[in-house]
């Protein structure tokens, strides 16, 4: 029962096809009724006469006999009611309403599918998830459908921006801008199960910590969209930048090998220190390097790689790079 589900189409037709043959069949009735009266009344005038008299001297002459009543007699005026064969009232009547009935039921049928057309438009295009593209074809040629079009539109375009805040929110960093943690491990993840070659490299601003405390956290915070937007620009197509946490950065590097992610951060680590930022002073950066290699399992384990050579560079006396290739590290220096 739960299973069944009532069709407006359906239901359409099904209330005009009872509504018609309701009305046509009570007229149908009625109008053989009166068709049988009016023709009755010209056969009685023309028959009243020999009729009467015939039964007067039936009467008379029977009832001179024997005690007869009148009963037979006028049953048998009363059988001449049928005197219209159904058959010609079939004929005549009948099949024109017929014929009626069918094409009223064929324009309800076309009508019902004509109302529902909108609607499984509608719900093709909810259900499809289509971004209100397809909308221009949907037949809305009656006020309602009109309507729900509009506020399914509108309902779609909502929803839409929800959901592009929501994922900014999930998956973009909300100081800088740039994609989050949860989308570098992600993105990591895909790189490393689908086996695709990829270099990265872990930022770290040095001394960060005496910027905030000389200039301000809201300065520090300055400093850090800056570098954000600096290493985007930087990067361009060939790599994706990810704020890993504080004022800690990730480039990965899909398909580039790791002499080519070394050349990219040592452009960006001496961009860098030349660029002017919000605190008036250089805010120079360290970077540990490294490549994906088959005996890589997972993001962690890149990252770990990638942190220890950072924290190399940072021993080395910071503003420098560290690579590790085949786990084997050297430090680039200017
Ligand atoms: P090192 O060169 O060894 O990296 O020194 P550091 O001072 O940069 O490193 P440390 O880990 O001592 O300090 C990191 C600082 O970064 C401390 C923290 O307050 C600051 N920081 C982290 N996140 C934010 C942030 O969102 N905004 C601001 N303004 N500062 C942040
Ligand atoms: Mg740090
Ligand atoms: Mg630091």
């Amino acid at each position: 029962m739960g299973k069944f589900k009532l069709k407006l189409s359906f239901l359409i037709v099904c209330m005009t096809i009872m509504v018609v043959l309701a009305t046509s069949g009570v007229s149908i009735w009625s109008s053989y009724q009166s068709f049988n009266e009016i023709l009755m009344e010209h056969f009685m005038q023309d028959t009243y006469v020999k009729g009467s008299s015939a039964i007067k001297d039936g009467y008379l002459e029977d009832s001179m006999k024997e005690d007869i009543t009148l009963e037979p007699f006028l049953e048998q005026v009363a059988s001449n009611e049928k005197i219209i064969p159904f058959s010609l009232f079939l004929k005549k009547v009948f099949v024109p309403i017929v014929l009626v009935i069918a094409i009223v039921v064929v324009l309800a049928i076309w009508l019902a599918l004509k109302i529902v057309r909108p609607l499984n438009e509608l719900s093709t295009m909810i259900e499809a998830g289509e971004n209100g593209q397809g909308k221009e074809h949907i037949a809305d040629w009656y006020d309602e459908a009109k309507l729900l079009k509009k506020n399914v539109q509108n309902m779609m375009i909502c929803a839409e921006s929800k959901i592009t805040d929501l994922t900014d929110q999930l998956n973009l960093d909300s100081l800088t801008g740039i994609p989050n943690r949860r989308i570098m491990d992600q993105t990591l993840h895909e790189l490393i199960i689908n086996k695709v070659p990829h270099s990265v490299i872990l930022i770290d601003l040095d001394d960060f910590k005496s910027i905030n405390d000389t200039y301000g956290h809201t300065v520090g915070d300055e400093v850090l969209k800056a570098f954000a937007h600096h290493m985007q620009l930087n990067m361009e197509e060939q790599g994706m930048c990810f704020r890993y946490g504080g004022e800690e950065f990730m480039i990965i590097l899909p398909s580039r090998s790791i002499d080519e992610a070394v050349e990219l951060a040592e452009s960006l680590r001496v961009k860098q220190a030349l660029q002017e930022t919000a605190c008036g002073r250089p805010v120079t950066m360290s970077a540990g390097i490294t490549a994906f290699t088959p005996n890589v399992q997972s993001p962690n384990q890149l990252i770990e790689i990638a942190d220890h050579a950072l924290y190399k560079a940072k021993q080395s006396g910071r503003n420098c790079l560290c690579v590790v290739r085949n786990m084997r590290q050297m430090i680039i220096k200017s």
